[in-house]
């Protein structure tokens, strides 16, 4: 049975969910900036004006500068993109059960089950047109018979617009496209196609399936079933991210702890766990939680939403020390102390996400360079490339070590 699925990808996100608070800053090149004070002072996401001016995605503020000099700057605020794409997202449950997030700005949707004799086009213009009314945002829609061509349909005209790809038309819209544009073909995976005269899609569809199985491997023969219009993976209604409230850990320790010292010690031992977990489940926590317990037993709770979500043993822990230093009095020892990370997404999400989706596009190679530089100086996997990733599909979760683990709850963490 002919599918119809959509993707639905909002326009320059991050920049234009700061814009729905401060719409004067529609009129003005502007960008979200890292945090420069914690050497995360790079470009995350711009608006029109700015990208027109030639700013771009993860170069240094210095940089871009130059390039732009009356630019507004505007910090990010994680906890706002996870809020609305969350909101959005309930949005387009109403269309369908079955949403795949791609990141906290992108989604699959199937409507196979539920659009009926209605028009896909006109529910795609219809769904660009709620998300202008009721978000302020705008967002690009591709409709499409299967994931690999809608997800291009939302790129192939933005912002706001709708692309129909059909069995009968996709040759024309598709082929002449640079192999590239293809989800999955990276910058290498590209380069080694023009080493052999292929550089359209068509060029892909059009060669020998068992050549590119030789000469690229099992990814070879998945870009032939792509560029062919083949792909048959299903849009995943991935409740996951929902279902994890949050991954922590706690411990009592021996004897009472009387020092900062030991706190410490405490708090970087529990962070490690807790960050090793996440990472484990190939989760990113945008908030940080400490509880401590005195020895009478009184329990004192605090928490912080981090300027960027994060599975870092040394962030969670200096947020950690943060927190403790802020709201202890010592006026007792600590019996015990716990670490927790909430509102937890992917770390396909967000900043990642953004970074290396238009990196995989070779759209820029200066962005890939960016992207080494980065890893370099914040360490090798702060970035990561789309073929480094692997699907989340570990459900199974092992609430080991003392009283902490993983709680799960049905309650959407977005909401
Ligand atoms: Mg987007």
């Amino acid at each position: 049975m002919k599918r119809t699925i959509f993707h639905i990808d909002q326009n320059c996100y991050f920049a234009s969910v700061e814009m729905i608070a401060h719409p004067e800053l529609k009129d003005v090149p502007m960008a979200v900036t890292g945090d420069s004070s914690k050497r995360h002072g790079i470009i995350l996401a711009k608006n029109e004006h700015a990208k027109r001016a030639g700013v771009k995605t993860a170069e240094a503020i210095w940089q871009a500068e130059q390039k732009c000099p009356g630019l507004v700057k505007v910090s990010a605020h994680y906890d706002k993109y996870v809020f609305y794409s969350g909101r959005l997202r309930q949005m387009f449950e109403e269309y369908s059960d079955k949403v795949e997030p791609f990141g906290l700005d992108e989604c699959w949707v199937d409507l196979t089950d539920t659009i009926g004799d209605r028009d896909p086009e006109a529910v795609a213009d219809e769904i660009r047109r709620r998300v202008r009314d009721e978000f302020k945002l705008t967002c690009s829609v591709g409709v499409s018979f299967n994931k690999i061509f809608a997800k291009l349909g939302s790129d192939y005209r933005k912002p706001d617009a709708t692309t129909v790809i059909t069995e009968e038309n996709f040759r024309q819209i598709v082929w002449p496209l640079p192999a590239s544009d293809l989800l999955f073909v990276g910058g290498a995976t590209a380069s080694r196609l023009a080493d052999v005269n292929i550089r359209t899609i068509g060029d892909l569809a059009g060669a020998s399936r068992e050549f590119l199985r030789d000469y690229l491997g099992k990814s070879g023969d998945m870009l032939w079933i792509y560029a062919n219009g083949l792909d048959d993976s299903p849009v995943c209604d991935s409740d996951y991210e929902r279902e994890l409230k949050s991954i922590g850990n706690s411990t009592t320790t021996p004897e009472d702890i009387q020092n900062r010292r030991q706190a410490q010690g405490t708090f970087r031992s529990l962070s490690g766990t807790v960050a090793a977990r996440l990472r484990k489940h190939k989760l990113l926590g945008s908030c940080v939680q400490i509880t401590v317990r005195d020895k009478d037993l009184n329990s004192y709770e605090h928490q912080k939403m981090l300027f960027e979500p994060t599975d870092s043993d040394r962030v969670i822990f200096e947020t950690a020390m943060e927190l403790f230093d802020e709201s202890y009095d010592w006026h007792s020892s600590i019996r015990s102390v716990g670490v927790r990370c909430t509102k937890l997404v992917s770390d396909k999400s967000g900043i990642q996400m953004s970074l290396f989706s238009e990196a995989d596009k070779g759209q820029d190679r200066r962005l890939t360079k960016a992207i080494d530089t980065i890893n370099k100086r914040f360490g090798s996997g702060t970035v990561k490339s789309l073929s480094e990733l692997d699907d989340v599909t570990d459900r199974d979760f092992d609430p080991d070590m003392n009283d902490g683990g993983i709680t799960r709850g049905k309650k959407n963490p977005f909401a």
